[in-house]
């Protein structure tokens, strides 16, 4: 089954990467390890599945090399997002994204080949303080 995108982890940053997709009419599949996270993505989804993402086993089980996009958004373990990381790139997924946590993370996901890492607090300072900044140019 080839679907869209897959989202793993459904903290703040990936739930509401999915639910953007979903509202936009995208066919996303809902990944977490968290039972309690995937019962709250069911109704929002087109698919949820509880999974520890560390399992290649499990990722290869729903065919995850079909997506388009993976969104790798696990926050505090380096561990699991670099070994997920690992297998998405293994199994040869098309487009990875991944959420980095500090500039070691970004480090070793680059050297993984990973051209899309965010850095979402970062990146939403910088574009806040240009907003201020061009802001403060229209007050002039
Ligand atoms: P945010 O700021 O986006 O809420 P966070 O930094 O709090 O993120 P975490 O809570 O560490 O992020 O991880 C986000 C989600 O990833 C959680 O819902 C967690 O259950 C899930 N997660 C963590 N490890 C795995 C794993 N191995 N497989 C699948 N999901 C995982």
């Amino acid at each position: 089954m080839s679907k869209d995108y897959a989202v793993i982890g459904l903290g703040r940053f990936g739930g509401s990467i999915c639910r953007e997709l979903s509202r936009e009419g995208k066919q996303v599949l809902a990944i977490d390890i968290d039972e309690a996270k995937v019962n709250e993505f069911k109704n929002i989804a087109s698919h949820a599945v509880i999974l520890d993402s560390t399992d290649e086993e499990s990722l290869k089980e729903i065919g995850i090399h079909n997506f388009e996009h993976v969104i790798v958004a696990i926050g505090d373990s380096l561990q699991a997002s670099i070994l997920t990381t690992v297998i998405l790139t293994d199994l040869h997924v098309e487009r990875i994204t991944v959420k980095a946590q500090n500039d070691y993370h970004e480090k070793i996901l680059r050297k993984l080949g990973v051209d899309r890492v965010i850095h979402p607090e970062r990146d939403m300072g910088r574009r806040i303080a240009q907003n201020i900044i061009s802001n403060n140019i229209l007050d002039f």
